[in-house]
């Protein structure tokens, strides 16, 4: 017989100290990733990009597929109360009908899983219950984003979770399609895995999260070992920037028998354990990156990349602050781009000049209150549409409204609409500008940048500049936090 499995998907990774909250309309208009959409518009929505559903849909293969609803916006403050009631009263109701139409087998969902809602510090075990008080004890497993903050809540409600093994993350469709065959294993076998839960006490700033380097390339692969002995090894490296009271590095393990779960997340835990001091993080202020891109570009062959860590608009940043561009004008970086500066006002004002025109413009600035004063020329106008082409992005659509690339005292500038994180070199093709011949390139992006643009690299520098990404996520104010987590690794206090 024909299994019938409903999908969905609500993906929100949310900065509780991040200057803007996440609206409704930031659901509906996503830069980077297939709008909100409900029903049956959903496969077409999805079809073709990189995000998890994507790979699950693909994986479901024989089956009948029911479609709820999916969205995603880019990570910013908490998701706002009427954001998640409608969203999820979308998914239910969607829920709802399918029930209506006959049994169901299962239910995949795609969630991010480091969403807070205003009145739900942790919005999918939220949403997870209230899936669960429609369909009861139904066969249900998830895909994750590795930066979940990963909650007793939410491994109870599923019967099995899949993260991402990558950060940049380049196997979203892969953990789809991995949730969805756990499904499938789910239905046939009738039962639930024994399943074992553990939390880290110490945090992983972002960009020591990186999988493409040690220390985390060797928990990776150790993870990839002990999962040989297990069904699932769910390592969730979190999201240190939400102030809830799960906030952090967590895990689960999936078995036949509760001692192999136990013994896989014990080992795995020892592991992480015993590697605190290797996560320990320090960058460089963005002057002294600025003038080593510089001195290094002098005699480089290929672009020298700085990343704007703390402005980063895929970890709550607004992607509007300044203190990189001014640095780069201060010391004359010739020939360096930035990408990007989200300023809708700024963007707009330069449709209005027209292309070639040259216009004074308060840059950026609005989340922090410190734009730039230049004097822009307007070398270049779009309307912000194009697919990315990455590793990471490849094939979803970029939909960033009016932009415009501008030089402002000899750096070049794309200025957009919506934000998007700076992780695809499409966003510069797209403004006629090949990034491999740049002399230095500059990105809003902590680590997510390196997949696409490490390759052309002659060097890569993380910067701090202002933004609310923090590299040390200690210095924010936390009221929430469980006891005895420790806010850098090895921290006393
Ligand atoms: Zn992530």
């Amino acid at each position: 017989m024909t299994l019938r499995i409903a999908v969905g998907g609500f993906m929100h990774e949310s900065h509780s100290f991040a200057p803007r909250p996440t609206r409704y309309i930031d659901f509906v208009l996503p830069g980077g990733f297939p709008r909100l959409t409900v029903g049956a518009g959903l496969f077409d929505a999805v079809r073709g990009t990189s995000v998890p559903i994507a790979g699950a849909i693909d994986a479901a293969v024989g089956v009948d597929l029911v479609p709820l609803a999916w969205c995603f916006a880019n990570p910013a403050g908490p998701v706002q109360d009427e954001a998640f009631e409608r969203i999820s009263a979308l998914i239910i109701a969607e829920l709802s009908r399918a029930l209506d139409a006959g049994p169901l087998d299962g239910i995949y969902l795609d969630l991010h899983g480091a969403a807070v809602a205003d009145s739900f510090p942790d919005m999918e075990g939220e949403l997870l219950r209230r899936v669960r008080a429609v369909v009861g004890d139904l066969p249900l497993t998830i895909s994750l984003d590795p930066h979940c903050n990963l909650t007793p809540k939410m491994v109870a409600l599923c019967d099995a979770l899949v993260p991402f093994r990558t950060y940049p993350h380049i196997d979203m469709r892969a953990a789809g399609a991995q949730a969805m065959r756990l499904l499938l294993e789910r239905i046939k076998r009738g039962k639930k895995w024994a399943r074992a839960f553990r939390q880290v006490d110490y945090w992983i700033a972002l960009p020591m999260q990186c999988t493409m380097m040690s220390p985390m390339l060797d928990v990776m692969d150790e993870r990839t070992r002990l999962a040989g002995g297990v069904t699932e090894l769910a390592y969730c490296f979190g999201f240190p920037y939400a102030d809830f009271h799960d906030c952090g590095v967590a895990l689960a393990a999936y078995a036949d028998t509760q001692a192999e779960a136990d013994a896989a997340a014990d080992a795995f835990k020892a592991f992480i354990d015993a590697r605190e001091a290797t996560f320990q993080c320090a960058i460089e202020d963005a002057a002294i990156s600025v003038t080593k891109a510089i001195a290094i570009a002098a005699t480089a062959s290929r672009p020298v990349v700085i990343a704007d860590t703390q402005d980063n608009p895929g970890g709550g940043g607004h992607g509007d602050t300044t203190g990189l561009l001014g640095e780069l004008i201060r010391q004359a970086a010739k020939g360096a781009v930035l990408a990007l500066i989200n300023d809708s006002e700024a963007a707009n004002a330069c449709h209005a000049a027209g292309q070639g025109a040259r216009i004074a413009l308060a840059l950026g600035g609005k989340s922090d209150g410190v734009p730039l004063a230049v004097d822009a020329l307007v070398l270049k106008l779009t309307d912000g549409n194009f697919v990315n082409t990455g590793p990471m992005g490849k094939g979803n659509p970029a939909d960033l409204g009016p932009c415009a690339l501008i030089e402002a005292g000899g750096v070049r500038v794309i200025v957009v609409s919506r934000k998007t994180q700076a992780y695809d070199q499409a966003l510069f093709r797209h403004v006629g500008i090949e990034p491999s011949e740049c002399r230095i390139l500059v990105l809003k992006s902590s680590v997510h940048f390196r997949a696409d643009f490490q390759p052309i690299a002659e060097a890569v520098l993380v910067a701090a500049a202002p933004g609310p990404v923090v590299a040390d996520p200690a210095i924010l104010p936390f009221q929430n936090l469980r006891p005895g987590l420790r806010l850098r690794p090895l921290d006393n206090r």
